[in-house]
């Protein structure tokens, strides 16, 4: 069952092989790979073309045996060998116009392998046609997403319970770190932000030595991951007290404009929408979009589609989206939450559920 699933993505790739004769691709991303494959190494080459599909990977991985008889013929080389192994395995491939993903590979290794392949094939950059079909995502994936952000709601219940005034940021970054790893399946899918006070207003804030503060902010952004599918969420709160005004208004603003981008969902618009209908929020009450309004999640935290101005994405059923609207003012903090929705044939729904306390805000 499995091995038709990865059977199965390898033949829509091969029909995307543009018509400009390519009849191979050479996938160097390793969540491409783990997409096509269910190999799952660190340092692999997948060699996909007419005749055979060949996975080039090193001795580390030579005997971990799959379940079931895997979708390629694997080839271990090492060192030196490396390259002529890949090089091999293109020529067995039977390709003459092999495709590359140029923002995967070193200009090194593409020189080196041109060099060496006989004038009969030839590479030609091809990046982006496996994250195409990676954006929508089947049963198995939306399932394992589900578990990935359950074990990240764990987590973030956990250490938004434990926070108090007196700890250190990077205190509760341990607590978190270790519960995204208990709950979920392997490292978390990013390394977690966390910050307090005025330094929320920094959009990708690492945790400190900074001592948390009676009324300060609180704002933790992390996911945990299920079978190599990330989650990605984020909740801020204030510790040790309730909101005051000025927090309690950013908390509202937020939320509306999170509300809003989420009700701009519909499959088959565009994705820039999504964020047209945050920034019309934020704008409307005087503060700007400080970043990308959301974006795409499965093997990779940030994937494709875009939920950005300039993005030429349409929404799709099956497409897993993060949508994260954000509120900061320097000197004073940030506010920003995030949930992951589920792109269905009419509309959305919501993955993610957990709610923060409603006696520390206003709404
Ligand atoms: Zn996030
Ligand atoms: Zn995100």
């Amino acid at each position: 069952m499995v091995r038709s699933r990865f059977l199965a993505r390898l033949a829509r790739l091969r029909e995307r092989f543009d018509d400009g004769g390519q009849d191979g691709l050479l996938v160097s991303d390793p969540a491409n790979v783990r997409y096509l494959t269910g190999f799952s190494g660190s340092f692999c080459r997948l060699v996909i073309g007419p005749v055979g599909v060949f996975l080039v990977t090193d001795r580390r991985y030579a005997e971990s045996a799959p379940e079931e008889p895997p979708v390629y013929d694997l080839v271990v080389a090492s060192g030196a060998r490396y390259l002529e192994a890949e090089r091999e395995a293109i020529l067995l491939s039977g390709a003459r116009r092999m495709g590359f993903e140029p923002g995967a590979i070193s200009w090194w290794e593409v020189r080196a392998l041109e060099a060496c392949i006989p004038r009969r094939a030839r590479l030609v950059a091809a990046g982006g046609q496996v994250e195409e079909l990676r954006r929508i995502k089947d049963d198995l994936e939306i399932e394992a997403i589900r578990f990935a952000v359950a074990a990240t709601e764990r987590a973030l219940a956990h250490v938004l319970d434990e926070a108090e005034p007196g700890m250190e940021e990077r205190e509760l970054a341990a607590i978190l770190a270790a519960d995204l790893r208990r709950h979920g399946e392997g490292p978390p899918a990013f390394e977690p932000l966390l910050a307090t006070g005025p330094r929320t207003a920094i959009v990708h804030a690492r945790p400190t030595s900074r001592r948390i503060e009676a009324g300060d902010l609180l704002l933790v952004d992390a996911g945990a991951t299920v079978s190599g599918m990330a989650a990605d969420m984020c909740r801020t709160i204030v510790v040790g007290a309730d909101a005051d005004l000025l927090q309690g208004r950013a908390f509202d603003i937020v939320r509306e404009a999170l509300d809003a981008a989420i009700a701009a969902i519909r499959p088959g618009d565009p994705a820039r929408q999504v964020e047209d209908a945050a920034r019309r929020v934020l704008e409307g009450y005087g503060y700007p979009l400080r970043h990308d309004t959301g974006h795409g999640v499965g093997l990779d935290v940030h994937e494709s589609p875009r939920l950005a101005r300039d993005s030429t994405d349409v929404l799709a059923p099956g497409m897993v989206l993060a949508i994260e609207p954000g509120l900061y003012v320097a000197g004073w903090g940030g506010v920003r939450l995030e949930e992951l929705v589920l792109v269905t044939a009419e509309a959305s729904c919501r993955l993610t559920r957990l709610k923060v306390s409603p006696t520390l805000t206003t709404g």
